[in-house]
């Protein structure tokens, strides 16, 4: 069982440790922004604090800082109780509270998500939403594989406050959608106005109707079309390497695949967190670019990701 207070938990953690310079976090402006061609809302932020989170490559191999996490970022070593996660806090967040869920047996990020990792993410997130009165939605996220934009080896999925009047695209999809799974006839939910590739699948309403089996369905469904695309994509591009992101809340999960860290046309990368429409920037000039001409974002999550298939039966994407 997940403390009852685990909000309070991460909030105190996170507040002294900011105190007291253990987590480097450093927002200087955030903003809606609009794409006019499809309608997307972005949420853009300059955090220039990024610069000095380190990318894949930086970790030396044998260096693993999520198995003895700094004292003052660990939160919990045993998150509910079964020992198998700890919950530390990012050390450099986007948001605030942005914590990391750790497997305190070293996995690797390239594996799959196991029932257990699903339903205690999905526990963490009820835990958190809504709590107190307070209004905020949370997601967990998993960027798997090297073009993910995952940084670190040891398996970890990360928890993040959405920010306030900020609805991921993937909310609205889902209005009006029961749960589902899919089918030969009935293929996952894909925004047909976004240019990039991304398969999601509406939860049941009531959480207590959620558990690891029903998640584990929605995510092996969802990673069988996922994957799909290396295949595919093979002959053209043989450089191509399994990589995908996945998003949780307490409505939806998403699996996005992927192709590359950075785009092409612009000096940025995206995790899963860029693909709910979150998009940070380390770089002011890429900021005000962005700002200037919104409309590019989503060109710059197709370069990162794979041309959309709605409408499309797995066997007939027509790249
Ligand atoms: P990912 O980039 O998806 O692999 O997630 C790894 C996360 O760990 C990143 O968001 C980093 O900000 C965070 N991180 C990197 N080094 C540390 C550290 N020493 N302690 C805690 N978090 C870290």
């Amino acid at each position: 069982m997940i403390a009852e207070n685990i909000d309070a938990l991460i909030s105190k953690q996170f507040e002294g440790a900011l105190q007291a310079k253990e987590v480097v976090f450093n927002q200087i402006c955030s903003e809606n922004v609009k794409n006019s061609d499809n309608g997307m809302q972005y949420w853009l932020s300059l955090a220039p604090s990024l610069l000095q989170k380190p990318e894949r490559g930086d970790t030396p191999s044998n260096v693993d800082p999520l198995a003895l996490p700094e004292p003052s970022l660990l939160i919990t070593p045993d998150l509910d109780g079964t020992k198998e996660f700890k919950l530390v806090l990012n050390k450099f967040p986007v948001v605030p509270n942005h914590s990391l869920l750790v497997t305190n047996e070293f996995k690797l990020q390239s594996s799959a998500l196991m029932p257990s990792d699903l339903i205690t993410a999905f526990n963490l997130i009820v835990s958190t939403d809504d709590v107190n009165k307070k209004n905020l939605r949370h997601m967990v996220i998993y960027n798997s594989g090297p073009r993910s934009g995952s940084s670190l080896d040891h398996k970890h999925l990360q928890l993040l406050e959405l920010p306030e009047n900020f609805t991921p695209f993937q909310e609205n999809l889902c209005k009006g959608h029961e749960h589902f799974l899919p089918t030969f006839n009935k293929e996952p939910l894909q925004d047909a106005r976004v240019s990039f590739a991304h398969f999601v699948l509406p939860l049941p309403e009531d959480p207590a109707d959620v558990n690891e089996d029903l998640l584990q369905m929605c995510y092996i469904s969802l990673l069988q079309r996922t994957l799909s695309f290396f295949q595919d994509w093979n002959n053209e591009r043989p450089e191509l390497i399994k990589s995908y992101n996945v998003l949780l809340t307490k409505r939806w999960i998403c699996l996005i695949p992927r192709s590359s860290i950075k785009a092409k046309s612009l000096d940025i990368g995206f995790n899963s967190i860029g693909y709910a429409g979150l998009v940070l920037v380390k770089k002011e000039d890429v900021y005000k670019s962005i700002k200037t001409n919104p409309n590019q974002i989503d060109k710059l999550l197709l370069e990162c990701g794979f041309p959309n298939t709605a409408g499309q039966k797995p066997n007939e994407y027509n790249y």
